[in-house]
C-alpha cells in the first residue's frame, strides 16, 4: 500500500481561532508525477532524433564527401525526420482518444475488410522487413471465415489502425522465416476475439504487465530499428477501451507471443445476422 498524502492549511478567523482544513493530494500529486514522467519521456524521444539530424548537417557542412556520401547521410537524415513525424502523429493520436469519447453514432465497421487490409499491410511490412531473406509465414481467416465474422460497430479508422498494430507488431518483432497466425474467434456469450499470435522472441513476465505503457519498451534499439515510437500498444489499449473491448496479452519469453482483443456482444453483428435483416 502506498503512502498517503494530506495537504493541510490552518484558515485564520479574526478573533485568533484558527479553521484546520485537510484535503488528500494522493492521487493529484500521483497524475502530476505522471505528467512530469510523460514530458521527460517526449523530451527525450525527440531529442534523440533531433541531435543525430543536427550531427550529420554539422557533417555535411564541414566534411569534404563524394556525391555517394552525401547521399547516404541524406537518406539518415531522412529516417530521423520520418521518426519524429511518427512520434508527433502517434502523440496527436494518443491526445485525441484521450481528450474525447467514440462519438454516439458509429459505422458498422466490416470485420472482412478490416482482416484484408491487415494482411496487405502485413506482407508489405514482412517484405520491406526481410529483404530477399526468408519471408514470415503469414496466415490469415479464410475468406468464408472472414465473410462469417460479420460487423463490428465502432470507428473505422481507430479499429483498423489497432487491428493493424498488433499485426505489424508481430512481423517486426519476429525474426525473418517466423509466423504470424491471426483468427477471429466466436466466444460463448456472443462476443468475439480478434488474436495475433507470432512465433518472436516472447516477452518475459517483468515487461508483460508493462509493455502497453507509453513509451514504454522491452528493447529500445530493436523497437528503434523497425520504426516503433514506443507508443503503438497504448493506442491499442485506448481504442479497445473505447469500444467496450479488452486487449490481452499472454506470452513466454523464448515461445511467441498472443496479443487479443475481446469485443463484446453488444458490438457485434454477425453476417447471419445481417442476412436475416437482408431478407426479412
Ligand atoms: P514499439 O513502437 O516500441 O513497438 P509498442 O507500444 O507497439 O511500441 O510495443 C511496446 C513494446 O512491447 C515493444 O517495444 C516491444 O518490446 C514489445 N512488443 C510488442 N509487440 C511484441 C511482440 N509481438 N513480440 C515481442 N515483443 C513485443
Amino acid at each position: 500500500s502506498r503512502p498517503v498524502r494530506i495537504a493541510v492549511h490552518l484558515h485564520p478567523y479574526g478573533d485568533g481561532r484558527r479553521l484546520l482544513l485537510s484535503r488528500d493530494i494522493t492521487q493529484l500529486e500521483q497524475a502530476e508525477a505522471m505528467r512530469r514522467d510523460f514530458v521527460a519521456n517526449v523530451s527525450h524521444e525527440i531529442r534523440t532524433p533531433l541531435t543525430v539530424l543536427i550531427g550529420f548537417v554539422e557533417t555535411l557542412q564541414t566534411l569534404p564527401l563524394s556525391a555517394a556520401e552525401r547521399d547516404r547521410y541524406l537518406g539518415l537524415m531522412a529516417r530521423q525526420g520520418e521518426r519524429m513525424q511518427r512520434l508527433v502523429q502517434d502523440l496527436l493520436t494518443l491526445s485525441r482518444l484521450e481528450g474525447s469519447p467514440l462519438p454516439g453514432r458509429q459505422d458498422w465497421v466490416s470485420v472482412r475488410e478490416l482482416l484484408r487490409h491487415c494482411h496487405d499491410e502485413a506482407r508489405a511490412l514482412s517484405a520491406a522487413l526481410t529483404q530477399g531473406a526468408r519471408a514470415h509465414h503469414i496466415a490469415f481467416p479464410d475468406a468464408a471465415q472472414a465473410e462469417a465474422a460479420g460487423q463490428v460497430a465502432g470507428s473505422a479508422g481507430e479499429l483498423q489502425s489497432a487491428l493493424t498494430n498488433l499485426v505489424n507488431n508481430a512481423v517486426r518483432y519476429t525474426p525473418a522465416g517466423g509466423s504470424i497466425t491471426v483468427c477471429w474467434e466466436a466466444q460463448p456469450g456472443g462476443g468475439a476475439r480478434f488474436c495475433v499470435t507470432d512465433s518472436g522472441p516472447g516477452i518475459a513476465p517483468e515487461h508483460l504487465a508493462r509493455i502497453t505503457e507509453r513509451f514504454y519498451r522491452v528493447d529500445r534499439s530493436r523497437s528503434r530499428d523497425t520504426g516503433g515510437t514506443g507508443l503503438g500498444l497504448a493506442i491499442v489499449k485506448h481504442v479497445a477501451q473505447r469500444h467496450g473491448a479488452v486487449l490481452r496479452v499472454a506470452s513466454l519469453l523464448g515461445e511467441g507471443a498472443t496479443f487479443s482483443i475481446e469485443f463484446p456482444a453488444a458490438r457485434l453483428r454477425a453476417a447471419r445476422e445481417l442476412s436475416a435483416a437482408g431478407t426479412a
